[in-house]
């Protein structure tokens, strides 16, 4: 059956998004539900062009250090820190995680962390750290003082500037931390934080394995805000077992009583196939298509309503938040750990499994961990694989890129950039966004690509089709719906 969902998106009129800013005018407008099925097949989501799935085993790890010794000395770094250890598996987890409860086990990984920071800081001319950022796995599985061990060789390998701009971020899970670390994560540094609630229905929890109370979630919030976090994020996924659009209503009026600055809104990808854990997960139990939609629906109306402004696809911020700065500056960007202010920063990657990008390369460190411990303590890096980047892969980055994070793109600007001429580059892809534009998903003129309001729950769809890598096979086998 036919059936019509009204979003709420911000728009300055009704055609093309042009401004994402914080004075947008809200505009209603009907989504049909018949072209959403059309569209809604499996993709990838872009934290990275080329996509992991492109990187070489072929990399080698001299490619790696010769990139490294590359990074010019003025320019400012981002560093990731992967944690791969969780004390209990949630059944939708599709992550690179070693779940444990034996706390022992990451003796030895803090010690390579560490061994690995600093082998990689010799490797570097560049020494300003402006931005750090903990994930996992589960970051506050290693204790208090290891984390702050860490932190101090960090601060021994590289100088991170006291400056309001730096940001130093730690994925917090309630159920591993005690109220009282907060404040010595804060006085290691830590500014900005993120936690996963994905849902406060105790039966949804119970079903994905991760029961988590509201009032733990509030007081870690309220102590955070004590202690002058800033930009603090809640991750939400729609379309877990058990959920229906009642269940996540009363979810998002309690995570509106904890009003963070940001919210992640993810769709479950059930993928059982490729991630053991969700086999755990019926099928029979998780939502239908248009009780997902409906959930979605409401999830954007809502948060929309409350003030929040809508970023990139599947976030969602305070209009005084950074990231909704960036987004009305044109300056929002995108790297593995979703949308970003600052694309400018080299991002090195550290912990098994971590990737980094720097000089228009991608890296990534080994998946497992008896061959990170092996590199590291014969003293090399434990480099896996990675791709450097050939101009088509940057010309095309660049495009989608702009398009996913802006939903506007000025064709004289790449051609600027890159010495071409759009049209005649992009012929094939702009034959292949036919169909979108008389679905009036995007609207194509002499100077720009833009996506309309209802083009934007698509804009997977429309970026794959500057995809050079994707085939049929690749999208069945290795990638979520859209939506
Ligand atoms: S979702 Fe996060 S906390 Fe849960 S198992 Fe995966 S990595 Fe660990």
């Amino acid at each position: 059956m036919r059936k019509n969902v009204t979003f709420t998106v911000g728009l300055n009129y009704s055609d093309k998004l042009i401004d994402t800013g914080v004075n947008l005018i809200s505009t209603k407008l009907e989504w049909d539900e018949e072209l959403l099925n059309k569209y809604n097949i499996s993709g990838p989501r872009y934290t990275s062009y080329p996509t992991a799935l492109e990187f070489s085993d072929d990399y080698e790890l001299d490619s790696y250090i010769t990139c490294l010794n590359s990074v010019s000395r003025d320019k400012s770094l981002s560093l990731y820190i992967h944690i791969p250890f969780c004390s209990n598996i949630c059944y939708y987890c599709a992550c690179n995680k070693v779940i444990t409860k034996d706390a022992s086990k990451s003796i030895r990984y803090v010690d390579n962390l560490i061994k690995e920071i600093k082998l990689i800081s010799r490797q570097l001319n560049a020494k300003t750290l402006r931005q750090i950022h903990w994930g996992g796995g589960t970051p506050t599985f290693l204790s208090i003082e290891q984390i702050d061990r860490i932190m101090q060789a960090i601060r021994e390998s590289f100088d991170i500037p006291d400056e309001p701009g730096t940001e130093i971020s730690i994925e917090i899970d309630p159920r591993a931390l005690a109220l009282e670390d907060i404040r010595l994560l804060s006085e290691m540094g830590f500014n900005r934080m993120s936690m996963g609630v994905q849902d406060f229905d105790l039966k949804v929890q119970q079903s994905i394995n991760r029961v988590q109370s509201f009032e733990m979630t509030r007081d870690m919030i309220v102590e955070a805000r004590k202690y002058g976090f800033q930009s603090i994020n809640l991750d939400l996924i729609y379309g877990l077992p058990h959920q229906t659009k009642a269940t996540f209503e009363s979810t998002l009026n309690k995570v509106m009583e904890i009003s963070p600055d940001r919210i992640s809104v993810f769709n479950y990808a059930h993928l059982p196939h490729r991630f053991k854990p969700q086999r755990k997960i019926r099928n029979e139990d998780l939502p239908a298509a248009t009780e997902k939609l409906a959930i979605f629906e409401y999830i954007i109306n809502n948060l929309q309503a409350q003030g929040y402004l809508y970023i990139g696809m599947d976030h969602f911020a305070k209009p005084d938040d950074e990231l909704a700065i960036a987004q009305k500056n044109n300056r929002l960007h995108r790297n593995f750990q979703g949308y970003t202010t600052h694309e400018e920063y080299e991002l090195i990657g550290v912990g098994v499994s971590s990737i980094g990008s720097l000089n228009n390369q991608y890296h990534q460190n080994v998946r497992d961990l008896p061959a990170y411990y092996e590199a590291l303590e014969n003293n090399q890096l434990p480099s896996w694989r990675g791709v450097a980047m050939s101009q088509d892969d940057e010309i095309r980055k660049a495009v989608i890129f702009e398009l996913i994070c802006h939903f506007e793109l000025s064709k004289k600007s790449i051609e600027e950039q890159f010495q071409i001429n759009f049209d005649q580059y992009f012929t094939n892809e702009l034959t292949l966004l036919a169909p979108f534009v008389e679905d009036k998903l995007v609207v194509i003129d002499d100077t720009s690509i833009a996506i309309t309001s209802r083009g934007r729950l698509l804009i997977r769809n429309i970026c794959m089709m500057f995809d050079a890598y994707l085939n049929e096979l690749h999208m069945k086998q290795n990638f979520s719906k859209v939506i």
